[in-house]
């Protein structure tokens, strides 16, 4: 469910007609719906109501400030994978309560800016990684409270490059060796053992992955607790997805699905939705430049390209796109949707029945809101999209279009002309 919606053939944003923001901030740009990512939040806490679950909103989804200071209000935790989100959403106010720690390669710096804020965990993800903490928090004087990310080896059945959980991926530790972690992780200083993590991939859409990861991990806690390890904190990541074009599960099946082999534990359980709580509460709205035949193929040249939403190339995504205007019905037409960025992989879309589209007309990419913006870049050289959020009547930018001297900050010009000594 999300708040954009056509009334007499024009597509809105919450109660702001699409073309008018336009018309005000041109294209390319993203439109996220405030309305709708509270009733997202909303209905992922109600789902887990009745238990002490904490949300930590995976912020690598979509993390403008605005955003972030949105779930904030609403008690949301959050789950960071740089220093520069830690940064990011402490910035938004965020409680460092609230905030655990993701990702295979923290530096130094990263490790001491989480002890330093003082977050909630650190989810190591190696042997070295446990020991490069315990020399920091030492080296700081603090006890760092970890948590131990298990792989529990599994097919989500998703892209490869958005399964995380299978045996061959970097991420996580082996099952068969977690206990063992434990033990040794018991004898480092400066160490909490907090927790358990793990997080087995993206836009899943079938609740028996995570029932499989549930019962895993349930009997890890329980192996530990033998050992005489108790953990607080259960961390089952993100994963839930959305409907691009599938059928996801609906968020109250995922939460018992997921809580039903740990409903005994009596650990607190942290989840770390990313793509469910803002994926459908965004779109990217593009104009359409020029319509170009081929012998073969149909193919609509817009103003946005692979460089402001790189999803289609880099996962085979499906987007779903939309005329902003309606035209009255005519039979749909073949085409290939496509950016002017100098790249065969630069499309939205391929071989997709549209209605008949003209130079000028605004299309929007829907479902746009996760991994979107935050994936954006300046590749040939173009500016990145500014990013709106909508509240009702209003809306407000939140990120601004960016400018030629934003592409080349922090560039010099050097002479480098063969000189005398060459
Ligand atoms: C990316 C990620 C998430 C969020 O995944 P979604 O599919 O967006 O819900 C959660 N936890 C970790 C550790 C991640 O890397």
């Amino acid at each position: 469910m999300n708040y954009f919606d056509y009334r007499d053939g024009r597509l809105f944003a919450e109660e702001i007609p699409v073309s008018e923001i336009v018309q005000r901030i041109g294209t390319p740009v993203y439109i996220y719906s405030a309305r709708t990512l509270r009733r997202h939040f909303r209905i992922i806490r109600q789902a887990f109501e009745g238990t002490d679950t904490l949300i930590c909103y995976a912020m690598k989804a979509l993390s403008n400030l605005s955003i972030l200071k949105l779930f904030s209000d609403l008690g949301a935790g959050f789950d960071i994978v740089s220093a520069g989100e830690l940064m990011r959403c402490l910035k938004a106010g965020a409680d460092p309560e609230k905030i655990v720690f993701s990702g295979v390669g923290k530096t130094d710096h990263e490790i001491e800016t989480a002890l330093t804020a003082d977050i909630l965990m650190i989810n190591v993800e190696s042997r070295p990684e446990l020991y490069r903490i315990s020399e920091v928090a030492r080296r700081l004087r603090r006890d760092a409270r970890v948590s131990l990310r298990v792989n529990p080896d599994l097919d989500p059945g998703t892209h490869p490059h958005i399964s995380t959980g299978h045996r061959d991926s970097k991420f996580g530790i082996p099952l068969s060796q977690v206990r063992e972690y434990y033990a040794e992780a018991r004898s480092l200083p400066n160490l909490v053992l907090a927790g358990l993590s793990t997080h087995i991939g993206s836009q899943i859409t079938d609740t028996s992955p995570f029932v499989e990861a549930g019962r895993k991990v349930a009997g890890i806690v329980r192996d530990l607790r033998a050992d005489g390890i108790a953990l607080k904190y259960l961390d089952l990541g993100g994963g839930l997805g959305i409907p691009y074009q599938e059928e996801p599960s609906d968020p109250a099946k995922y939460a018992s699905a997921l809580l039903g082999p740990l409903r005994e534990l009596g650990v607190k359980i942290i989840i770390e939705p990313g793509r469910v709580l803002v994926g459908n509460a965004g779109i990217m709205v593009t104009r359409v430049l020029y319509v170009k035949e081929t012998d073969v193929k149909r193919f609509v040249v817009v103003d946005g390209a692979m460089n402001d939403l790189i999803r289609p190339v880099l996962y085979e995504a499906y987007h779903e796109i939309r005329p902003v205007e309606e035209r009255g019905h005519s039979a749909l037409e073949t085409a290939d949707v496509v950016g002017p960025v100098c790249e065969s992989g630069d499309f939205f879309a391929r071989e997709r029945q549209l209605p008949p589209v003209e130079a000028g007309e605004l299309l929007a990419i829907m479902s746009a809101g996760a991994y979107g913006f935050v994936m954006a870049s300046n590749y040939n050289s173009r500016p990145r999209a500014p990013e709106i959020v909508v509240d009702g009547s209003r809306f407000h930018v939140v990120r601004e279009r960016e400018n030629f001297d934003d592409l080349v900050r922090g560039e010099s010009i050097v002479s480098l002309r063969e000189g005398p000594d060459a």
